[in-house]
């Protein structure tokens, strides 16, 4: 199984490494031939309207799109559940996502305030301790269509707040787990829902 990373901006890097570091295939995407070629997609966090932009112009994005739409495993985190979103609030004007997942997704959602912050989450499916989370001008999701699972959540004022979501062969996280050294979300996504949908 060959695990690609979208590598046009953001925190790739990171990605190919807690990939490795689970012990598969990872090879960053920057070309059609590697579109084609991977099994698998990790989404990077960064900024989701320049990435989106750049997979227009390097002539990547329709592609991407079909393969995500016709059930290739992804992972998006931060900027990454943003592309993997049917729907977006708080999007750019004219903000493109490759879509897939039935969720609706508020970009920047935290507020200001709270830009950034950090939270310790029960994941549903990992079993404790509780994962880390880092969120960094983060999105959170709004609202969820009928096949999808809320894995964590984050409380604000009360309420609760979806950041961690699976629907078949797709998974999103608002936060980012490449950055904490902590490989237990990808090892998720390799083992629940990469090899389920391989196998
Ligand atoms: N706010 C960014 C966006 O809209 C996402 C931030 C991130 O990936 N850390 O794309």
């Amino acid at each position: 199984m060959l695990v690609g990373v979208l590598a046009l901006q953001g925190d790739f890097r990171e990605h190919l490494l807690a990939l490795a570091e689970c012990g598969v295939e990872a090879i960053p995407v920057k070309r059609l031939a590697e579109v084609n070629q991977i099994d698998a997609l990790v989404l990077p966090g960064g900024e989701s309207t320049t990435i989106a932009k750049l997979a227009r112009s390097f002539g990547l994005f329709d592609r991407i799109s079909e393969r995500i739409h016709a059930g290739m495993p992804t992972y998006g985190s931060c900027a990454g559940m943003i592309l993997l979103a049917d729907r977006l609030l708080e999007g750019a004007v004219g903000q493109e996502s490759f879509g897939g997942m039935d969720i609706t997704v508020r970009r920047n959602a935290f507020g200001r305030q709270v830009d950034s912050f950090e939270a310790d989450l029960t994941f549903k499916g990992i079993t404790a301790p509780p994962i880390r989370a880092i969120f960094i001008r983060a999105p959170w999701v709004e609202a969820i269509g009928l096949g999808v699972e809320v894995l964590a959540s984050v409380e604000i004022d009360g309420e609760l707040h979806p950041v961690a979501v699976a629907q078949g062969n797709l998974l999103a996280t608002s936060f980012h787990p490449e950055i904490t050294g902590d490989n237990r979300v990808h090892r998720y996504f390799v083992e629940n829902v990469c090899k389920t949908a391989v196998a």
